[in-house]
């Protein structure tokens, strides 16, 4: 067989590897997880709790994407005012297997004078300012019983736990970026506020879930006007309308994009025979890519058993297929120090369906 030949062969199987892996992405399914609750009251203000202001705006997104997007069900973490733990949130949308979680929060800063939106997905934090914000919220497991044995000894107030909780970057970056993205623009054009940026940071809530997800800091309950319209009733009509509509047109947008793709993938499989693959094992996502790779560089030749799979107009690279997770971390290393790919960060599947980190783990154990 001649290399072309088989270089056309592995961009096959990448193909039919990307179909299997991927079943069509719709937003179906959408959990609204109101911060904190109960015993945790959040970020204080002059006139209100973090909780009470987030819990209101929460039903009234769910409400308004229950009326205008019937197709879609929503799921909340919290209906009342009580404490729920983050994994236990996270637990909700997997079990539900949501596609997608939004968590909405209110800011707080040390200054008064700070104030605007900002909204978060998971991923290595850039500045200590977005540091300081998944601080605060992670912060919530300390009121839990039992926090050091749930998370694995994560610290919420220790600098290098979160490098170790980014190791494992969002998959879905690009997707809820996305909706970060959006949920920013009617912020700012929409709804008037100060739009802050998106931003990444290391927040448990969104690690452990295993869907495209937002954290959403809606103002800064420390900042008097911010507040004031946080509480008032057409404040939270507003962010709430303005959640929605960017659930929309993320749900819209996906939909289309991933049509295309999914007929793309459905072509190539035709007359042709899927490998079964191995109950859990685990790949190193490496690159991505608005164009797809060739890889006939030299630098990939000893990149092993590359498989492509397209989503959202994204061209995804992983490699390697492991039964367990050293030998993934011993590949992870090699891809980031070895051949640069900095970002290279593990992926898990069991049979043809994406599973977290932490399940895969969790059932390789066993
Ligand atoms: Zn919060």
């Amino acid at each position: 067989m001649n290399l072309f030949r088989s270089f056309l062969l592995i961009l096959l199987s990448l193909i039919i590897a990307s179909g299997a892996v991927h079943s069509q992405y719709q937003v179906r399914r959408v959990v609204i997880d109101a911060g904190h609750g109960g015993r945790d009251p959040g970020a204080v203000g002059k006139h209100s709790k973090e909780k009470d202001i987030v819990l209101a705006i929460a039903l009234k997104t769910g409400e308004y994407i229950e009326k205008y997007l019937p197709d879609v069900e929503v799921i909340y973490t919290r209906k009342t005012d009580v404490f729920v733990e983050l994994h236990r949130r996270a637990k909700i949308a997997n079990d539900a297997k949501a596609d997608l979680f939004i968590s909405i929060h209110c800011n707080a800063a040390k200054s008064y004078a700070v104030y605007g939106t900002e909204t978060f997905v998971m991923g290595l934090h850039k500045s200590d300012a977005n540091l300081e914000v998944a601080k605060l919220e992670n912060a919530a497991i300390l009121k839990e019983e039992n926090y050091a044995d749930i998370y694995d000894g994560f610290d919420p107030n220790q600098d290098e736990d979160y490098i170790t909780l980014t190791m494992f970057q969002n998959a879905f970056l690009e997707q809820s970026t996305i909706l970060a993205d959006e949920i920013q623009r009617q912020f700012r054009e929409r709804v008037k506020r100060k739009d802050r940026g998106v931003f990444q940071a290391g927040f448990l809530v969104l690690y452990h879930t295993t869907m495209p997800g937002v954290l959403v800091e809606a103002g800064f309950i420390t900042n008097g006007s911010d507040e004031r319209f946080l509480i008032s009733s057409d404040g939270q009509v507003y962010i709430a309308s303005a959640i929605y509509r960017a659930v929309k047109s993320y749900k819209e947008e996906m939909e289309r994009k991933d049509n295309k793709a999914q007929q793309i993938v459905r072509e190539s499989v035709k007359d042709t025979v899927v490998a079964s693959l191995p109950e859990v094992f685990f790949r190193v996502q490496f690159t991505s890519s608005k164009s797809p790779v060739t890889f006939r560089e030299k630098k990939y030749r000893d990149i092993p058993d590359i498989k492509e799979y397209r989503q959202d107009s994204w061209y995804r690279y992983s490699s390697g297929n492991f039964k367990t997770y050293d030998e993934a971390v011993k590949h992870q290393k090699f891809l980031r120090e070895n051949k640069k790919f900095k970002d290279a960060f593990i992926i898990c599947f069991a049979g043809n369906e994406r599973i977290s980190v932490e399940e895969a783990r969790k059932l390789t154990k066993n």
